[in-house]
């Protein structure tokens, strides 16, 4: 059995919703492979690959168990080159449910042996997404209890770019 789980995502930029995820992974698993999604979909985004990859590794600095890799096309694929069995998953609401089920039972299709495992957010995250934070961001909103503190100039900085 392998001990690694890979946690996909775009994390545009990451939150402390996904920080938390990644935290409680590594108490499960021996090693949590952050899988940071090159989106061509994902026209309306704030940060690119490089940067997201790069503020995920200043979120994650000191924690040994977690590294941080990007990757593009199928996810079962990134999944077998890491060498892991699990793909981990965040839930928050009802409304992540419908989507998330669709995909892990695609991915299940694609290979049956890959597991996906969820688990539920935080009460304290429930409601906390990227886009929610860039919005909050776009508005000049204080964003310290929503983004790790090692980034979160960046994202406010960014914002501001962008305008
Ligand atoms: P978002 O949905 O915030 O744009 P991603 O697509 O990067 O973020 O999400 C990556 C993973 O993290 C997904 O499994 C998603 O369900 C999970 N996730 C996102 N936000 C939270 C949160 N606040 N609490 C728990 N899991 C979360």
């Amino acid at each position: 059995m392998s001990k690694i789980a890979v946690y996909p995502g775009s994390f545009d930029p990451v939150t402390n919703g996904h920080l938390d995820i990644i935290v409680r992974g590594c108490s499960i698993f021996e090693k949590v492979v952050v899988g940071v999604l090159e989106n061509p979909d994902k026209k309306n985004g704030l940060f690119s690959i490089e940067e997201r990859v790069e503020l995920l590794k200043r979120s994650t600095k000191g924690m040994e168990q977690v590294e941080i890799v990007g990757f593009r096309g199928l996810l079962v694929d990134f999944v077998k080159e890491q060498h892991a069995e699990v793909i981990l998953k965040g839930l928050r609401a009802v409304t992540d449910f419908e989507y998330e089920i669709q995909m892990a039972q695609m991915n299940k299709k694609l290979s049956p042996h890959i597991e996906t495992l969820f688990m539920m957010t935080d009460n304290e995250y429930s409601f906390l997404s990227s886009s929610f934070v860039k919005q909050v961001a776009q508005y000049g909103g204080d964003l310290s209890e929503f983004v790790p503190e090692a980034i979160l100039w960046d994202v406010v900085a960014k914002s501001r770019k962008g305008k």
